[in-house]
């Protein structure tokens, strides 16, 4: 790739909107430098648009993508989360290397659509349909990574250590794909798939645990210790109250509570769902800068609960958005759910309002671009920082309601009263994937994903 000089309207930098910004990329796709427009200067591309850092999705699970919506068919009975999963579990059971590749394909490309530029990819499906490990150990992980790769996403590939179906009880059969039962096996695909993401451009590992409920404590003990500095560490920890009664009967502590008191929780811990918490263990993951993943429309979708956030903001707590089962994939709807929920709760509309600033969605738009981040295990130092990726996503300055919007408005505008058509498009290294709604790839990799998902019959 040439050196590539953007002008745009405006972008959102961290000292706030720069006006007739230039961006020149380097032959990676990285900055080099961000400057205003000087006269009669030479541009590759001028483009009417408005410039925010591109989304971070900081929970993805992705072949639950095929299943979305398929949930919502209730024949009477009642349905909760618990017979959710357990058609989810039959999905997993049943999903090839190859299927894996072409739905997450697929839905990255989707993502990229929506404004997301960078997946953390929680990744528990391991081995082969009848439970032992492919001969490449970090198969199914490839999958992903090559996903990523012909989305043009940034991937956090986050290999989850999963030993136990409950608390102090062993595996189902259904689980079997997902198992380790030697840690040390776990540890042979953390390194398998580190060896396989060096020779990616754009992928990392990060590393976790699937809950309290699926490792025991010298285990977890043990993949704490087994991870590199600065390596996100992601555990789901208080998604349904069921979890957290199960946690106080065996364990005679709450999730939160339990993990604070046996393990030494950093900055670097990322708590998928801490739904259902108190003041107490709020008080104990903002000391430890600990950050939380809340993933609003997954968590409406299976009715979980509403996360405490307005509190947890106050304190200034570090929090990141995923998009988890694929129910909902707009960043944007995400934040409102966030917003809205707590408006509903609290009878006030100042939710993102924070340390004075009045720009509510300027606010969540950075903060959950910082969580993301460091959810990714990359530098959220600031955002379109010298020698980054240069990744974005480019509002439309033509569609009428923003065309006649100041830039005091504009993250409002853009969050709360937005539809897809505004999104122009996404750049990723430097480079449109999606341009004017469509994906670079989206003829071919739509075309994969319908043959699977028809051959897998499973819609
Ligand atoms: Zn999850």
């Amino acid at each position: 790739m040439k050196i590539q000089k953007y002008l745009f309207k405006a972008l959102l930098s961290p000292e706030g909107w720069l006006e007739q910004a230039v961006v020149t990329v380097d032959s990676l796709g990285k900055i080099e430098s961000i400057k205003q427009y000087i006269a009669d200067e030479t541009i590759d591309e001028r483009v009417k648009g408005y410039v925010l850092p591109g989304f971070q999705n900081a929970h993805s699970h992705a072949f639950q993508y095929a299943m979305a919506g398929l949930a919502e068919y209730h024949e009477g009975q009642t349905d909760d989360f618990w017979s959710w999963r357990n058609a989810m579990y039959d999905l997993a059971l049943r999903v090839s290397p190859e299927q894996l590749e072409a739905i997450a394909t697929q839905l990255y490309a989707q993502m990229a659509c929506m404004g997301y530029t960078a997946v953390a990819e929680f990744h528990y499906l391991h081995h082969q349909h009848n439970g032992k490990p492919f001969e490449n150990t970090s198969e199914m992980g490839q999958s992903l990574m090559r996903a990523a790769q012909r989305a043009g996403l940034h991937l956090t590939l986050i290999p989850i250590l999963y030993q136990q179906g409950g608390i102090h009880q062993p595996p189902t059969e259904k689980q079997r794909r997902f198992i380790h039962a030697e840690i040390e096996d776990f540890f042979t695909l953390i390194e398998s798939s580190k060896q396989a993401s060096s020779t990616f451009e754009r992928v990392n590992i990060g590393i976790g645990a699937h809950s309290i409920r699926a490792v025991n404590l010298e285990n977890l003990r043990r993949l704490v210790a087994y991870r590199l500095p600065n390596q996100a560490f992601h555990i789901h920890i208080a998604e349904q109250l069921k979890e957290v009664e199960d946690a106080q009967r065996n364990l005679k502590q709450r999730p939160v509570e339990w993990l604070f008191s046996n393990i030494e929780v950093d900055q670097h811990f990322h708590l998928v769902h801490a739904t259902h918490i108190t003041a107490k263990e709020m008080e104990m993951i903002s000391t430890s800068q600990a950050n939380v993943v809340i993933c609003p429309s997954t968590e409406a979708n299976l009715g979980d609960g509403i996360f405490p956030f307005n509190a947890f903001y106050a304190k200034n707590g570090n929090w990141s958005i995923g998009t988890d089962s694929h129910i909902g994939l707009n960043h944007l709807e995400e934040l409102r759910w966030l917003d809205y929920g707590q408006r509903l709760i609290h009878h006030q509309r100042t939710s993102f309002i924070h340390q004075g600033q009045p720009d509510g969605a300027q606010n969540a738009l950075i903060s959950s671009w910082k969580g993301g981040r460091n959810a990714m295990g990359l530098s959220a130092a600031h955002f379109f920082e010298i020698g980054d990726y240069f990744d974005a996503v480019v509002i439309d300055a033509s569609e009428p309601l923003i065309a006649t919007t100041s830039l005091k408005h504009l993250c409002n505008t853009v969050l709360y009263a937005q539809n897809q058509s505004m999104i122009y498009g996404t750049i990723s290294a430097g480079k449109w994937i999606v341009k004017q709604g469509k994906h670079q790839h989206a003829e071919s990799i739509n075309k994969n994903f319908v043959e699977t998902i028809r051959k897998m019959a499973n819609r």
